[in-house]
């Protein structure tokens, strides 16, 4: 086979994915294996390892790597600032990659590294002015303006700690009200809990909302008008055209989309170009972006 191939590699939480993927977007083998506790400095060991478990798979070498995490992370540097989860500080992903592997190495964030990947293959294939908005436990975002993902301080994209009720919700930042508090995917989980007096998520509120439950009805209402009000002032400054909901909570589909497109147009008259979709890589997105920036590597050194 010709053509240049990478890993890509996606440390989430819980799990790592891992692909080897050619230069024309096809995966040849995938894996995944369960994320170790406070990984930080064996993310090396464990890049290499399933570098050779991929390679031995397909009977393909790989040609470079990138490994892409979540938390705060600075895109120039190759450091990640900081991650609640996974809990690291200041750790210097492409310099540690680097010392363990003997191929080009790079490092990224997991969702603007999703963001491209749905660019490529995925949902935005032909839009280049994207906000790319996985509503998981948490709430990041990753822009796309004119085909580049926007990359500046660690801070990019942190829309999940704006504070739209300050009486609201507490947040694991500490403050209340938090957009992550009031409409992530584990907020409207708790909030459904608390109204039916039992465990629920929010696939349950989805199906609630869907048989035409009125109180299911209003917290749904109620997490729609807190999207639209954090994310309409990003779309207007951005030049946005599309909206792409990925994560847990963007398997509801249309039941989101369309009512969180009528409440951007709301907010935003005039852009009737404006539209809002659900990703297509699902929780693979990751892994695909970090072997589309391992594959970028290789073009910027030929270049
Ligand atoms: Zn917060």
């Amino acid at each position: 086979m010709s053509g240049p191939r990478a890993v890509g590699i996606d440390v989430g939480g819980t799990r790592i994915k891992a692909v080897l993927m050619t230069g024309s977007g096809d995966v040849l083998e995938a894996t995944v294996r369960p994320t170790p506790a406070r990984p930080g400095p064996e993310l090396g060991t464990i890049a290499g390892e399933l570098r050779a478990e991929l390679e031995a798979a397909t009977g393909h070498s790989a040609d470079a790597l990138a490994v892409v995490v979540p938390g705060l992370f600075e895109d120039r540097a190759g450091i990640a600032r900081w991650s609640a989860n996974l809990g690291w500080r200041d750790l210097a992903l492409t310099e540690l990659l680097a010392g363990s592997l003997d191929i080009p190495v790079a490092s990224g964030h997991d969702v603007r590294a999703g963001l491209l990947a749905e660019h490529r293959f995925g949902a935005a294939r032909e839009v280049d002015d994207v906000l790319f908005l996985p509503l998981g436990t948490g709430i990041a975002s990753a822009h796309m303006t004119g085909g580049v993902v926007t990359a500046g301080s660690p801070w990019t994209g942190e829309v999940g700690h704006v504070v739209i009720r300050p009486d609201g919700r507490e947040c694991g930042c500490g403050a209340r009200g938090c957009l992550e508090a009031e409409a992530s995917a584990a907020a409207l989980g708790r909030i459904w809990s608390e109204v039916e007096g039992e465990p629920r998520d929010a696939e349950d509120l989805a199906v609630a909302v869907r048989a035409g439950d009125d109180r299911a009805k209003g917290v749904w209402s109620e997490a729609v008008d807190a999207l639209a009000l954090v994310l309409s002032p990003a779309v207007a400054a951005a030049g946005t055209r599309l909206v792409l909901l990925g994560g847990g909570l963007a398997l509801a589909g249309d039941l989101l989309a369309d009512p969180l497109h009528r409440a951007l147009s709301a907010r935003l008259p005039g852009r009737s170009e404006l539209s809002v979709r659900v990703a297509e890589l699902g929780d693979r997105a990751g892994a695909l972006g970090a072997a589309c920036l391992a594959l970028d590597l290789l073009t910027e050194v030929e270049s």
